[in-house]
């Protein structure tokens, strides 16, 4: 009696034992291979599962096992290690198995879109553009050649057409004549060829032969290089040894304004098929670039954090860059970690991972001193450019003009006369943080969080940056009409509006999600950039990440203040990173760089070290004490929340939990709380969590499976949202 074991989208963490279709004999059914996809009866409904193994009995009465409907895959689309990659992340996330594997899937195949192969737009031949006679189109030297071209070939992809600079209006005017059709016409995987590369440099050279040599088997490397220190073109030259091997390579980035920019790197370098995978893309051009990964005709995957489960045909070496970065670990739904599925993945594909950063998370830098991660180490920056020199400038007392010293108004004053760019950096988008009545002390609070509304002068709006709230700002105030209100507080809005008229002559962008809305915002404020004129760039954490400024010579942090007070016990971990990583973008071309932090805390330990020790040191120092106080990456946490409109019924569930779970968790290991969420109220819900803190790995993974079992028997679990977020990034 077989058995087939499905994941299917539902928020039960288990697998569906079901029955073959009940047409097919028992030959059949063993030939059926995991991975494929089906269409199953679920509930009233039909929906796509995934076959994730066969068994021979099941633990449900027989008589009320279903039959599968249909099997849509005749071989499975994707790979046998993919699918162990996504039942490991199953366990290790404890996430439903249905929602696991749609991670895995185009968008059009979750829906239950059968599988074609997708080739590309081209062109080919009627029978009457057979048959035409030479010098039959000599009026249209274009046309002629279309066809000349189409007569040899007999059919053409649209991309060697236009190589040869026919467009797409002469192929119209062919069609209209009755000469040629549109087709579809087979993808031709065509061999790479790398172009001219950059001698490496004493540093780069060691780093690129070990991992070269280690290409074909799995083995993990953190590539520690301080920003401008040549990391992209240690990737590059492993990319051309990956090539050459007729591999395939995953490159990660942070964020989707980064991959035009290393598309355009990679792209240069190499005459390549290079397919980006991302959130911006429409489902059909998702569909294609994870087809090309899968045929095996994409040479390299460039893509955000879901790009971790492209399907590949012959994956050689897997990069992450900026693997510090928080983007990596998805915040809600299957709270994945997509830096360390490339780690598993890679271990499980048999090839090397490169994870690199300037500024290299606590976790990684740990794995490289336990020897599990090979260390290479970049410390000066390759073009010859010295790192910038950092100053802090004590604000106390002194005369701030929206939010800035004199010190910083003069640097920038003579960093854009002697023709540079200024980066100015604040967290803080809007005008002000908070409006406040004069007369009755009242403030603008969110209906729906615990958490004030920001004004948006620009806007005339006052919005919640928690949720969707957005108001019209108030001329008077609500609770005593008076009209002395005032905002409190800074946000990039002010401070702009305040540089345009100090700074009348020389252009100010600002940088924030308010600001640069739409796909190409960043890019091309990128390519204005690139010119070289000074101006201003102000903006927030959307700075940092990771793009290229080479004539920002300035940079000055706001508002350091608010980095230094974090209640989250990666706070100085991330400030550290942050700040190193604004600071990096200054000087990076022929001249120094200066970096000024204004602080109200001129002595505060994390500013001191962030001053005087590089970010390899203090990172070192945060380690320290992460071992001493047994937090991640020496213990392991789990954090239990839930989501529910009444105040009591998310922590009573909690309470029940716990109740439960105490006694069987492993000895060690323990629970604090249920407590409310930091904030407790978010867009009309109230939040409450448990944390769980363990010292091993296994126990963490033994507690988690233990309490998802629990929380799934407990009556209450259906009135909440509830969740498990397995190396929680956020704490508080
Ligand atoms: P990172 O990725 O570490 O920020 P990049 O690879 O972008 O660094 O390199 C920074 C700058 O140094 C680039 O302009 C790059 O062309 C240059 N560069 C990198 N490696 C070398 C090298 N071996 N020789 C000369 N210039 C280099
Ligand atoms: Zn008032
Ligand atoms: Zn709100």
């Amino acid at each position: 009696m077989s058995i087939l074991r499905l994941a299917i989208p539902s928020p039960l963490r288990t697998l569906f034992d079901y029955l073959p279709p009940s047409d097919f004999t028992p030959a059949q059914t063993a030939a059926l291979r995991p991975g494929v996809r089906v269409i199953v009866p679920f509930g009233r409904r039909q929906i796509v599962g995934y076959l994730v193994t066969l068994a021979q009995t099941s633990t449900v009465d027989h008589k009320k096992l279903r039959n599968v409907i249909e099997i849509l895959d005749e071989e499975p689309l994707i790979s046998a290690v993919m699918l162990q990659v996504c039942v490991w992340a199953m366990s290790y996330y404890q996430h439903p198995p249905g929602e696991v594997m749609i991670a895995a899937f185009a968008p059009p195949l979750r829906a239950g879109k059968l599988h074609e192969p997708l080739g590309e737009p081209g062109w080919a031949l009627t029978t009457h553009g057979k048959g035409l006679p030479d010098g039959a189109l000599k009026r249209s030297p274009k046309q002629a050649l279309a066809l000349k071209i189409l007569q040899e070939k007999g059919s053409v992809v649209s991309a060697f057409l236009s190589q040869n600079d026919i467009s797409s209006g002469v192929m119209r005017t062919l069609r209209e004549k009755g000469l040629v059709v549109a087709q579809m016409q087979k993808s031709v995987s065509r061999t790479p060829t790398t172009g001219p590369a950059l001698s490496l440099n004493e540093h780069q050279l060691p780093a690129v032969s070990s991992i070269t040599a280690a290409l074909g088997s799995f083995s993990c490397h953190l590539l520690e290089g301080v920003t401008g220190s040549g990391k992209t073109e240690v990737y590059l030259h492993l990319v051309a040894e990956a090539l050459k091997r007729g591999q395939q390579v995953l490159i990660l980035v942070p964020e989707i304004g980064l991959t035009p920019q290393t598309y355009g790197r990679f792209e240069q370098r190499f005459d390549a098929n290079i397919v980006c995978l991302h959130s911006g893309m429409t489902d059909l051009q998702r569909y294609r670039a994870w087809e090309a990964a899968r045929d095996g005709s994409a040479h390299l995957i460039l893509g955000t954090r879901s790009a971790v489960f492209a399907p590949t045909q012959k994956l050689g070496l897997i990069i992450v860059d900026e693997e510090h970065d928080n983007s990596y670990k998805q915040q809600d739904g299957f709270r994945y970690s997509a830096r360390d599925i490339a780690v598993k993945r890679g271990q499980l594909e048999g090839c090397p991972v490169l994870l690199g950063s300037a500024t290299p998370s606590i976790e990684s830098i740990y794995n490289a001193s336990q020897q599990r991660y090979q260390h290479h180490i970049l410390p000066v920056r390759a073009a010859g450019s010295t790192m910038p020199a950092l100053l802090a400038v004590d604000v106390r007392k002194q005369q701030l003009t929206a939010g800035l010293s004199a010190a910083l108004i003069e640097a920038a004053e003579k960093t854009l006369t002697d023709g540079q760019q200024v980066l100015l950096f604040l967290n803080r988008r809007g005008f002000a943080p908070t409006l406040q009545c004069h007369d009755c002390g009242w403030i603008a609070q969110c209906n729906n969080c615990d958490a004030r509304l920001t004004v948006h002068r620009r806007r005339h709006k006052l919005r919640c940056h928690h949720c969707a709230a957005s108001l019209q700002l108030p001329q008077r105030c609500p609770s005593c009409h008076s009209s002395a209100l005032l905002t409190a507080g800074l946000g990039t809005e002010q401070t702009e509006e305040f540089l345009r008229q100090r700074f009348p002559s020389h252009t100010i962008y600002r940088v924030d999600s308010d600001s640069m809305t739409g796909r190409d915002a960043m890019q091309n404020l990128s390519q204005e950039l690139l010119k070289g004129e000074p101006c201003i760039l102000l903006g927030t954490q959307m700075l940092t990440k990771g793009h290229h400024f080479p004539s920002v010579s300035l940079v000055g942090v706001i508002d350091v203040d608010s980095a230094l007070f974090s209640s989250d016990f990666r706070g100085e971990e991330r400030m550290a990173q942050m700040l190193t990583q604004v600071g990096g973008r200054a000087g990076r071309a022929e001249f120094p760089g200066q970096v000024i932090l204004q602080t109200h805390y001129p002595d505060h330990p994390a500013l001191l070290s962030m001053l005087h020790t590089s970010y390899a040191k203090h990172a070192r120092d945060i380690l320290k004490q992460r071992v001493n106080l047994g937090l991640p990456p020496i213990g392991q946490m789990l954090v239990i929340r839930t989501d529910c409109s009444d105040m009591n019924t998310g922590e009573q569930f909690l309470h029940n939990l716990r109740k439960q779970v105490q006694v069987h968790i492993p000895p060690g290991t323990t629970l604090i709380g249920p407590l409310p969420s930091p904030m407790q109220r978010r867009a009309g819900k109230f939040r409450s969590q448990m944390m769980v803190m363990a010292s091993s790995r296994k126990d963490a993974h033994t507690a988690a499976a233990i309490i998802v079992a629990a929380a799934q028997r407990l009556p209450t679990r259906q009135q909440m949202k509830w969740s498990i977020d397995v190396d929680p990034q956020d704490t508080f």
